[in-house]
């Protein structure tokens, strides 16, 4: 099975309705969890090298993405950390991309970023996070897809 059917498979057993919005989905996300999983606008200085930051903490679930990026980008960083909970992944292979590269000289500040958005499928666990957030996000469209449908039929 290959990533996209993995990630089909996991996103299918969330049920979600076609046309779920974030809050639907985060419920879903939750329980699958078995965890309520929050949602973090944080400002771009706080996650300046990473687009989207999930915390696991004892009770709950914490999702941080950046509220200064275009929404479609943020609900795309977010579903692409709903991936790593729903596909249970220990940490966000970004971060030890970024921890463990030899990358800590300020003066190559500038092709960390670079480095990151590339790193969002530099291993299995990220191409399953991504391809998480594609599904997700087809759930979101078949909605709309519907919708526009009704207005003109
Ligand atoms: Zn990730």
């Amino acid at each position: 099975m290959n990533a996209q059917q993995k990630a089909e498979r996991l996103v299918e057993s969330l049920e979600c309705p076609p046309g779920a919005g974030i809050a639907d989905i985060r419920e879903r996300v939750s329980q699958a969890h078995q965890k309520d999983v929050v949602l973090h606008p944080t400002s771009d200085s706080e996650l300046r090298d990473i687009t989207g930051l999930w915390v696991e903490m004892e009770h709950a679930s914490h999702v941080f993405y950046r509220a200064d990026d275009p929404e479609i980008y943020q609900a795309h960083s977010i579903f692409h950390e709903f991936g790593h909970i729903i596909a249970d992944h220990t940490t966000c292979g970004v971060l030890e991309f970024i921890d463990n590269s030899a990358i800590s000289s300020a003066s190559l500040g500038g092709q960390i970023q670079r480095a990151r958005a590339r790193g969002f499928r530099y291993n299995d666990d990220e191409d399953l996070a991504e391809e998480i957030a594609y599904a997700l996000s087809r759930v979101v469209i078949a909605g709309t897809k519907s919708n526009v449908r009704a207005v003109f039929e």
